[in-house]
């Protein structure tokens, strides 16, 4: 095993957290438009590429996980198949010690504990957590405490003033020596006790040495609805280079019983003519988010030269232009569009286009405006010879320059 390999990563994800509303788990819960797993997954990954990486899940969320690790820009390929998780916060993670053990981990390894809820952990901090683990054996990241701190009983009397120079509020990644923590959970565990909250607290229990490094503030665990809202604020504010692109296309009526608007099959008794399958408002579509990416044309990217695109569902390119997004870091804020023809009657298929799209471009049907208009049968379109499709398509990229 290569130094690289030494560390392993396990994400508790296996709580069913439903303080912040909603019947889904929180770390299922979407944080701007990626599951919050997703989000903390990414940044592990990017953090520390070469370690060995597995979340522990609950049981029944086998479904939820892999659609979180669907989202990832790889595909998940990197996480390795989960482990179940148990009843407590505790148990969980000995599950995932457990199996890593039977995948033979070196016991001098170093392993991090991650809460799925810490969706910002970076490069940095995870740096610190595998240097101090590798120093100490056992470390976790820790900030102090700047409001004053005081002991109360129940009744709502001050018992204490305990000096704040003392004191930490602790974070994750906490990092271990392998040998350390797995013998420190199997302890717990043979005792009968499955309440500790974190793994230091296991580790400490057994009589090793903690120690603390520094945490960010930044590295927040979300809990409440509150704290999804500021999350996503601020990854809001890390998208700040805001664009706006067109689109225009036109295909002109041929032979046929139907067209495709949008990916959606409307009747009709033409059909359009095309390289492809001739859906003029997915083109435009295309095209627009092209041109706010300043990323070429639809003709550029798919050649009506090459016979791979013969026929082709035009839903492929408008992936491909989303796939563009997202690898740029930016996310589709809003598309609005307008078909120009006498007939078909678009008013009919609207919403079903409307949510059709946002599915293709995995953004909520709010997000999508498609409207139509004739252009009182003036010109190409008012004789009916064809369908004219405009779009504008706003983005948020990451301020590169
Ligand atoms: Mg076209």
């Amino acid at each position: 095993m290569n130094e690289a390999a030494q560390v392993s990563i396990l994400v508790v994800a296996a709580g069913r957290g439903t303080r912040v509303g909603g019947a889904q788990p929180k770390q299922y819960r979407p944080l701007l438009g990626l599951p919050l797993l997703t989000r903390t997954l990414m940044n592990l990954a990017a953090a520390a590429p070469h370690a060995q990486r597995r979340a522990v899940i609950h049981q029944d969320d086998d479904e939820s996980y892999a659609a979180a690790l669907r989202a990832l820009p790889d595909g998940g390929s990197g996480w390795e198949s989960p482990v179940t998780g148990g009843p407590t916060r505790q148990q969980s993670v000995r599950n995932g010690l457990e199996a890593l053990a039977a995948d033979g981990l070196s016991q001098h390894a170093i392993v991090l504990v991650h809460d799925a809820a810490r969706p910002f952990p970076s490069g940095e901090l995870v740096r610190r957590a595998i240097e101090s683990a590798r120093s100490h054996g056992a470390a976790v990241p820790g900030l102090p405490l700047t409001d004053t701190v005081k002991q109360v009983a129940p009744s709502g009397r001050i018992h204490g003033s305990p000096d704040r120079a003392s004191l930490r509020t602790v974070q994750t990644p906490q990092a271990f020596r392998f040998d350390v923590l797995l013998a420190a959970h199997r302890q717990a565990a043979e005792a009968g006790q499955y309440d500790l909250t974190d793994d230091a607290a296991v580790v400490e229990r057994a009589g090793h040495a903690v120690y603390v490094f520094d945490g960010e503030k930044e590295n927040v665990k979300l809990t409440t609805a509150d704290d999804f809202f500021r999350a996503e604020a601020r990854l809001l504010s890390d998208l700040a280079d805001i664009r706006c692109g067109q689109g225009f296309d036109v295909h002109a009526f041929g032979p046929g019983d139907h067209v495709w608007l949008g990916g959606v099959q409307i009747p009709h008794d033409r059909g359009l003519a095309g390289h492809s399958d001739a859906d003029v408002l997915a083109h435009a579509i295309t095209d627009a988010i092209l041109g706010a990416l300043s990323d070429g044309d639809i003709g550029a990217h798919f050649p009506p030269s090459d016979p791979k695109w013969k026929g082709a569902a035009s839903s492929l390119f408008l992936a491909d232009a989303i796939a563009r997004v997202k690898a740029r870091g930016g996310l589709l804020a809003h598309v609005d569009a307008t078909l120009i023809c006498e007939r078909p009657k678009i008013g009919p298929h609207r919403d079903a286009i409307r949510h059709n799209l946002a599915k293709i471009m995995n953004i909520a049907p709010a997000r999508v405006a498609v409207k139509a208009t004739t252009s009182e049968r003036l010109g190409f379109t008012g004789r009916g010879e064809g369908i004219a499709a405009m779009a504008t398509a706003t983005l948020r990229l990451p301020f590169e320059s």
